[in-house]
């Protein structure tokens, strides 16, 4: 029996993921959906942003569906952040965040990429401390060879499955050479077992730069952590915005699927919020992980068919736009066609 651990955590994750379990409770309704909690809201209850329970479910049902949890940009005593342990929690080394243009008039057509962002270490583990009366502040950037190199195999065996051409390894091994140079030399060491598969090497600034100038080169962009982050969401803009912009954590026989967006406070609780990226995110929840792509291919398809016809949220049209929820009956209805 399938299961999912299902948490909307926070702002407009109560909106997006309701939305997209419709959708799955369409395609695949033999999956047993478990509910937990997350988050800041949860922090300020329970006095911890991700409960013994939740973690419990999470590795119990092997794979997760995650809204988006608010966090604050100051220290709060007991808080870090929810998605961040549970993706270290469950070890779901690489985060696949896709960019694929969608017929939206945000989107620049022909754009094709997907960013593998190494998901355990680097600045992006929260490991910092003070000095200095508080005047100091220090992070710690990790980064070791064991996870270089499973999040570079999971990138090229990626390119080699799907037929992607090329693979760009994203660092800065020029400034910091011990820990991005470890990346960098690990990931060519891997390259070099896929020789079908071209692989060029790019600094992180150089990458942003060709990013915004031509996102149309990149094909597969192997990153550290932090630069995955930024690079995914700048690529997102490409794909026609962050709630169109799905990810999925995955490691060995477990998976997270998650939007690159965060819980949008400034549109939280108006159901204006496109759950488009929640939707995508399960869809390729459903290809990884689950291993069932015709199923995933129907619910792109369907997010594909309803924006052609039209029907935006308000993020993509400021005028005639619909609902979260009157996507989602929409999506639900033409995935009831195609399955
Ligand atoms: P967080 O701190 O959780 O990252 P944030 O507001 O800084 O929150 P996002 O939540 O990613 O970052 O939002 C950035 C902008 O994109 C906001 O203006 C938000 O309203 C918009 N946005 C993000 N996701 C969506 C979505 N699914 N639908 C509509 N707008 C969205």
């Amino acid at each position: 029996m399938l299961q999912v651990c299902v948490i909307e955590a926070d702002g407009i994750g109560h909106e997006v993921v309701p939305a997209a379990v419709r959708v799955l409770r369409v395609v695949a309704p033999d999956v047993e959906i478990q509910t937990a909690e997350a988050g800041w809201d949860t922090f300020k209850r329970l006095g911890t942003p991700l409960p013994d329970e939740t973690l419990q479910m999470a590795k119990a049902c092997g794979a997760v569906i995650f809204g988006a949890a608010a966090s604050p940009s100051y220290p709060v005593d007991g808080y870090y952040v929810p998605i961040v342990r549970l993706r270290r929690e469950l070890a779901t080394y690489a985060s696949l965040r896709p960019t694929r243009y969608l017929p939206v008039p945000t989107a620049r057509e022909g754009v094709n990429l997907i960013v593998v962002r190494e998901n355990t270490e680097d600045l992006y583990v929260q490991h910092e401390h003070t000095e200095d009366d508080g005047q100091t502040g220090i992070s710690e950037k990790r980064i070791t060879a064991v996870a270089s190199e499973r999040v570079a195999r999971r990138a090229y065996e990626l390119a080699r499955r799907n037929g992607r051409e090329k693979v760009t390894i994203v660092h800065k091994a020029s400034v910091l050479v011990q820990s991005d140079g470890l990346f960098r030399r690990v990931a060519l060491e891997i390259a070099d077992h896929y020789p079908e598969i071209k692989t060029e090497e790019m600094l992180v600034d150089t990458a942003a730069y060709w990013l915004v100038k031509d996102p149309l080169r990149f094909d597969v962009i192997l990153a550290p952590n932090m630069y995955g982050d930024i690079l995914s969401d700048m690529a997102a803009a490409w794909g026609g915005g962050l709630g169109l912009a799905p990810s999925l954590n995955i490691g060995d026989g477990v998976a997270i699927a998650e939007p690159v967006h965060g819980c949008a406070p400034d549109i939280a609780g108006l159901g204006i919020a496109n759950p488009t990226a929640m939707i995508l995110s399960i869809a390729m929840l459903l290809r990884h992980h689950w291993l069932r792509p015709e199923v995933a291919f129907a619910i792109e398809t369907a997010v594909r068919d309803v924006l052609y016809s039209g029907a935006y949220t308000r993020d993509i049209a400021s005028v005639n736009a619909v609902s979260t929820e009157e996507f989602t009956n929409r999506v639900c209805d033409r995935v009831r066609e195609l399955v």
